[in-house]
């Protein structure tokens, strides 16, 4: 059994504090899901983890049994068993999905087996083949790129994926058959995921064990499967509200202090 541990994690982008304490630990097998509002750092949490450059990491860790990610390069990230569904998929000219796979030291399979395993892949989440061969995610429409993600997480089987907003660009049926394929990664191969997503449809395949509300640059609220459904029906406003941010020391924001604040509050 693997575990994906983040304590602490505080990072920023620009001069501005984007994640401002993370605590999460998923282990293998497990589903986390991380539901916040647009802007509240989630993207960058994953990209934090992965090892997208141009973040700066003020202090925390993120480990996978016990060996820190902080500080290696994004391969080595990749190497110790994660993977990146991303939620904008970079675009590679010149390179095709099978090149970047082949090259990929995330996994030991032979060239021959991982054509095979590409073409089960493709199949079982309905990519067309011929985009195996075409440059990386270059003129493929927003669910092409999503399904591009799932293949290559199938093929390189990593031990925890995060998934950014993997469900959103794909049509009913094609998030059926991608979420069906993750949830089997998760019961066949104890793959963990961490998956980010404003729609709880995602999780009518993909079955989450706990679900995190994020906002403000940390996890507020955990809890069970139905906390999804309340989310997405009621939105986020209990945790963002009026109330722009209460510390120990202030509980009761003054609106004279706050230029921004609604006078009618
Ligand atoms: P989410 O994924 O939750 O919608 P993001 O992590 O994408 O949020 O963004 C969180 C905040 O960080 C936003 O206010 C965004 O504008 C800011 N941000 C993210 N990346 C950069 C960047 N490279 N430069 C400046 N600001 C950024
Ligand atoms: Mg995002």
């Amino acid at each position: 059994m693997s575990e994906l541990v983040i304590e602490g994690l505080r990072a920023s982008v620009q001069g501005k504090v984007i994640l401002d304490g993370v605590d999460l630990a998923v282990s293998s097998g497990q589903v986390h899901a991380i539901m916040g509002p647009n802007g509240s750092g989630k993207s960058t949490l994953s990209h934090v983890i992965a090892g997208r450059p141009g973040y700066e990491v003020l202090g925390g860790s993120v480990t996978i049994d016990g060996v820190e990610l902080l500080g290696l390069p994004a391969w080595q990230r990749a190497e110790a068993g994660l993977f990146l569904a991303m939620q904008y998929p970079t675009e590679v000219p010149g390179v095709a999905v099978s090149d970047m796979l082949m090259a990929s030291r995330s996994t030991n399979l032979d060239p021959d087996e991982i054509r095979q395993a590409m073409l089960a892949e493709a199949e079982s989440i309905g990519f067309d083949e011929k985009f195996l061969e075409r440059p990386l995610n270059v003129d493929l429409s927003g669910g092409e790129k999503k399904r591009n993600e799932a293949l290559q997480l199938g093929v390189l089987k990593p031990k925890f994926a995060i998934l950014d907003e993997l469900d959103s660009g794909l049509d009913v049926d094609a998030l059926r058959m991608v979420s069906h394929r993750i949830e089997m990664e998760t019961s066949e191969s104890s793959l963990g995921v961490l998956a980010i997503t404003h729609y709880s449809r995602l999780f009518e395949q993909l079955h989450p064990d706990v679900v995190h509300v994020f906002a403000r640059g940390k996890i507020l609220e955990s809890g069970g499967p139905s906390l999804a459904d309340e989310l997405e029906e009621s939105g986020y406003e209990r945790w963002v509200g009026a109330d722009p941010e209460p510390t120990e020391s202030s509980p009761t924001p003054d609106p004279f202090g706050d230029p921004f604040a609604d006078p009618l509050v």
